[in-house]
């Protein structure tokens, strides 16, 4: 049984990251892992895709009028499990999160496929029991059992929504999913209507209840329409754009985000590369949002 999580530090790092925890309140992480993969796999070398190309954005976003320069993160390598079954991927998570806690980082953390998210889950509800998750998503990852795995990523929201105390999330714009699934959101008022090219009056509307409750924000880059971000294993048409995305930011920045995760990156479907700047430039701009409250 593993107690400890192992970061591998020969990884390439995202650009202006330290090395070393000192005083930084942000930590970032990837998580080498893709094997309940459905289609496509190859998100396992989605953290050090994003850290390859980071050098080629700025520092400053005009946007959100902050610059990565007057942030202290530290990147602390990644993890590589993708050897192991999908339960001892979920310890690996939990631990190395639990690390980050203990050392009082905000945390970052790199997909990797989706089913990773619970393993951050799993240690964030102890120190927040409140804490609440909103989804940016194509899908709704809210089956009980996918291809006879319940941790595959096409069940990581349910089964976070299980460990989660509040059982509340919010799940944003999503396009794909069963028709169970899809009950089941609007059953539960999960679902928030969204769509590309909209203002946030229905986001804002409807996360305005939990200005007092921390938020996880996990992204599946599948979220983004495939035009923009086709390096992904399940890409679905009729997603977001840009825009979109800092539309969503802009209505968070006056919440209390304390971690996030990037998820489902495959940069070597996308030959351009493009997808990995998009996903790089998610980060800057979580580095930029989260831990705003403290
Ligand atoms: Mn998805
Ligand atoms: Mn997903």
């Amino acid at each position: 049984m593993i107690n400890k999580a192992i970061f591998d530090k020969e990884s390439p790092i995202f650009m202006g990251s330290r090395r070393e925890i000192g005083n930084c309140s942000i930590g970032i992480f990837g998580v080498n892992y893709d094997r309940t993969c459905s289609f496509k796999p190859g998100a396992r070398f989605g953290p050090d895709s994003i850290r390859k190309v980071s050098p080629c954005l700025e520092t400053y976003c005009p946007k959100l009028g902050k610059d990565l320069e007057d942030i202290n993160y530290v990147d602390l390598g990644s993890l590589n499990l993708n050897s192991l079954e999908s339960i001892d991927v979920i310890n690996n998570v939990r631990l190395a999160t639990n690390y980050l806690i203990k050392n009082n980082l905000s945390p970052l953390m790199l997909g990797g496929e989706h089913s990773i998210t619970r393993g951050a889950i799993e240690a964030l509800v102890d120190k927040y029991p409140n804490l609440i998750l909103i989804q940016l998503d194509a899908h709704a990852d809210l089956r009980s059992s996918y291809m006879g795995n319940k941790n595959s990523h096409a069940c990581t929201m349910q089964r976070c929504l299980e460990i989660l105390p509040e059982k509340k999330i919010l799940q944003v714009g999503i396009r794909s999913g069963t028709k169970e699934e899809f009950k089941l959101m609007h059953d539960n008022n999960q679902l928030i209507n969204f769509r590309s090219g909209e203002n946030g009056q229905e986001f804002a509307k409807a996360i305005s209840p939990y200005k007092n409750n921390p938020i996880y924000l996990t992204i599946d880059l599948d979220w983004f329409d495939p035009s923009l971000l086709s390096g992904t294993g399940t890409p679905e048409p009729g997603g977001f754009f840009w825009n979109d995305f800092e539309i969503i930011l802009e209505e968070l920045k006056t919440f209390n985000i304390v971690a996030s995760d990037i998820v489902e990156l495959s940069p070597e479907i996308d030959s351009s590369g493009v997808s990995s700047i998009v996903a790089a430039k998610v980060l800057r701009s979580l580095i930029m949002t989260v831990n705003n409250m403290q």
